[in-house]
């Protein structure tokens, strides 16, 4: 599959613009049949039919069988499990007001009257979106993620195993979300650079709109030129008795200022988006590129070090442990993984797998010590160039705010 055809079709067409090929998918993902949820025993998940269900919950065999039985060993959750009738869905997403419009324009059904209930209560309803309520921050707590059906979003729809009613205008954190990665660490961070490119690039279209649909002075400068903090407490702090303010010339007409947000940003091209969105969305748009090149490629670290990880059980089959994510545990066999502190960050890879061999007689090859990477056992060591970078990136993303 070419994730890009499951992205919403605006994010899609980002995406396109920035990325000379499509994107491998997120196959373990398989939310059709959670992974995050409980199976009934025998029921193996739809990700491998051939997989066999366990007291630890549906293992998954090794993604990459390797020489001697060593592997990292992928597995599906053993709990707590995502409620059935929530999955990965306790989240109430900020709609940007020209996905709000493209929401209103589908035919009615559950995912239109969500959209329209959150309007119609009148609460964080801006010319910018929908945003985060105040009672919604203040009861989410984010150890109780897919867990607690109260915080259910109002755009889930149970019917159909749990979908999406607005799929095709789901945000670019919706978009961009997966319980677990087919290459780890590595596929996490490209979708996360993805999400945060998806997130300037609706901002940056939603000020455009109103600036063009001109609610008032009050809205563009407590929603346009304000700071991010500021902006996002006017929008969450909207209500009934203070929206004539933010409205202007358009309250009481919310709904048809949003679709006409939908209308004003169809005809656009990306790379139109992408210049309207400004240099921030242009910026991340190259770190995009960047994290492709690296999710795309297998390209081991020289030399490596062992990473920390917490070991979460020691069992028969091997050592289960938490890597890269709480989401997405790993099994290593107890011999290989007593291998892995002569990665020491100083010696060659080429080294250290000599003295492996001859110290343990175990014979790690490029395809485990990728997925050991990518599964985060190990990690690359930085250099001072590394940790430059790595400085440059985070001023970055604190301009991105
Ligand atoms: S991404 Fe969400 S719905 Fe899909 S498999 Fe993971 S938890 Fe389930
Ligand atoms: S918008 Fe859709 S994908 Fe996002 S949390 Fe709600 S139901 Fe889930």
């Amino acid at each position: 599959m070419n994730w890009t055809s499951a992205l919403p079709p605006h994010h899609a067409a980002w995406l396109g613009l920035v990325l000379e090929s499509g994107v491998p998918g997120e196959a373990r993902a398989a939310c059709d049949d959670c992974v995050m949820c409980e199976r009934p025993a025998g029921r193996a998940g739809r990700a491998d039919s051939s997989s066999v269900a366990t007291r630890t919950g549906n293992r998954l065999p090794e993604s990459e069988p390797h020489e001697g039985g060593l592997a990292v060993r992928l597995l599906e959750t053993s709990g707590p499990f995502f409620g059935a009738e929530t999955k990965c869905c306790t989240y109430l997403p900020e709609i940007a007001n020209f996905l709000v419009g493209g929401a209103l324009k589908q035919p009615d059904g559950p995912g239109r009257q969500g959209v329209l209930g959150r309007i119609e209560a009148g609460i964080a309803v801006t010319p910018l979106g929908l945003a985060k309520t105040p009672e919604f921050k203040a009861r989410y707590e984010a150890h109780t993620f897919g867990l607690k059906s109260s915080l259910r979003c109002p755009h889930y729809v149970e019917s159909d195993g749990g979908t999406c009613g607005i799929w095709m205008q789901r945000n670019a954190i919706c978009a961009t979300w997966f319980c677990k990665f087919d290459r780890g660490n590595v596929s996490k961070r490209f979708w996360a650079t993805t999400s945060r490119f998806f997130k300037l690039m609706e901002q940056g279209l939603a000020r455009w709109c109103l600036t063009q649909l001109d609610p008032g002075a009050s809205a563009v400068e407590r929603l346009v030129h304000a700071s991010d903090a500021d902006r996002d407490r006017a929008a969450s702090d909207a209500t009934r008795d203070t929206s004539s303010e933010l409205w202007g010339r358009w309250f009481s007409r919310e709904l048809e200022f949003f679709v006409a947000c939908a209308d004003l940003v169809a005809p656009l091209s990306p790379a139109q988006v992408l210049a309207l969105a400004g240099p921030q969305a242009q910026l991340a748009a190259g770190l995009v590129r960047d994290a492709f090149a690296e999710v795309s490629t297998r390209k081991v670290p020289d030399p490596l070090r062992a990473a920390e990880v917490k070991v979460l059980a020691r069992e028969p089959e091997g050592v289960r442990i938490e890597t890269y994510s709480p989401l997405d545990p790993v099994e290593v066999p107890a011999a290989l993984l007593d291998t892995l502190s002569e990665f020491d960050g100083q010696r060659a890879n080429a080294e250290v797998l000599s003295a492996i061999r001859t110290r343990f007689g175990i014979d790690i090859s490029e395809a485990l010590l990728g997925d050991l990477v990518d599964f985060g056992l190990l990690e690359a060591v930085r250099t001072p160039q590394d940790a430059v970078a790595a400085a440059l990136a985070a001023i970055r993303a604190q301009l991105r705010g």
